[in-house]
């Protein structure tokens, strides 16, 4: 097999040959079809997290080890399986649910292996898709992608399902409310298109970049806002609502976005924060239980929280962002177009 491998942080990814490996015990191997190129792994490349205030977050200090191979959206064939690996579906094209817990703590005991506290993810603490075969532990993390096109799918299993467990979360928001998605990059747009599907009716889609504001018109938001466009962002976000914005998902999670959100929501409303784009916010704590307002995070997603997501999807009503597809050598290189800026929806490596 070959993998694109993170020798250090900030380096170039290192491609390293070495034999097939062998699954053992509950194991399905994967020869890797495609894996989605996701921001969190600029964090994880550079080496650190913003925390705001001039603090970092060291992923060394996290528990992270190296080399280790990144690309945590993993789709391909199960090419082989451990002699535990009871039905493991040999041949078939499957998504990866890549949130893997310990298996032993209360969390994960509940089948909610993203609440965690020593995550095994694949592609983040275990070698991930940015190679020509994957290990997972047990076919139970394979999901059925049906008829849905292999590069469509590929991104559900970390964009797709951060958003939609983060939707549920923000829900339930009546017709005659609203619904406020912060960005519009690859986890806002998908959120629009994950929310439309959910049956959300009025989604405003806030970003400061035009063109992607264009782009959420596209996969259904009811109305946009570009805050630089305002003297008063939360008063324009308030008045879109006509006074009704009962929640709002940021898939930013940046002080602007989260100063404006939590300022916009109306009294009663719910601020979920799923992106991860760094810093801190000053709260005045009576403001919290006076307006009754819920601040929520949101990682990541279930194993069951994929499965619902992907059933969605095979109905046809979920709106695919925009995909385009590059060779999996690419992966560093897209990652730095990625963290530049310059990619609109989602880059999906290929390895057929
Ligand atoms: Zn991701
Ligand atoms: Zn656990």
């Amino acid at each position: 097999m070959r993998s694109y491998s993170l020798m250090e942080p900030g380096k170039p990814f290192q491609a390293i040959d070495k034999p097939d490996p062998v699954p053992t015990g509950t194991e399905v191997l994967l020869k890797v079809t495609r894996a989605g190129v996701c921001h969190s792994d600029i964090h994880i490349s550079d080496g650190y997290f913003d925390l705001g205030g001039g603090k970092v977050l060291n992923i060394v200090d996290r528990g992270q080890k190296f080399p280790i191979t990144l690309g945590h959206e993993v789709l391909g064939e199960v090419i082989a399986a451990g002699p535990d690996a009871k039905d493991a579906p040999i041949g078939k094209t499957m998504l990866v649910h890549p949130w893997l817990g310990c298996g032993e703590c209360s969390a994960c005991k509940a089948e909610q292996e993203n609440h965690c506290p020593t995550m095994r993810s694949i592609g983040v603490f275990r070698d991930g898709g940015y190679a020509t075969h994957c290990v997972v532990p047990h076919p139970k993390y394979l999901v059925d992608i049906g008829n849905v096109d292999p590069s469509i799918a590929t991104p559900y299993s970390c964009s797709g399902v951060t958003v939609y467990s983060a939707l549920k979360k923000a829900l339930p928001i009546r017709d005659d409310e609203w619904l406020a998605i912060m960005g519009a990059g690859g986890l806002g747009l998908s959120a629009v298109a994950i929310a439309k599907a959910m049956g959300v009716k009025n989604i405003i889609s806030v970003d400061i970049d035009d063109s992607h504001l264009t782009a959420a018109k596209d996969m259904g938001a009811t109305a946009t806002l570009n805050p630089k466009s305002t003297d008063s962002a939360v008063a324009a976000l308030q008045k879109l609502a006509g006074g009704e914005l009962r929640a709002v998902v940021d898939t930013v999670g940046g002080e602007a976005t989260a100063n404006l959100g939590i300022a916009a929501v109306r009294k009663g409303g719910r601020y979920v924060i799923v992106g991860l784009y760094g810093g801190q916010i000053s709260i005045s704590l009576p403001t919290i239980p006076m307006r009754a307002v819920s601040i929520l995070g949101s990682y990541v997603g279930s194993l069951d929280e994929l499965k619902e997501l992907m059933e969605l999807v095979k109905t046809g009503t979920v709106k695919p962002i925009p995909i385009s597809t590059r060779p999996v050598e690419t992966a560093y290189d897209t990652l730095q177009d990625l963290k530049a800026g310059k990619i609109v929806g989602r880059v999906v490596l290929t390895n057929d």
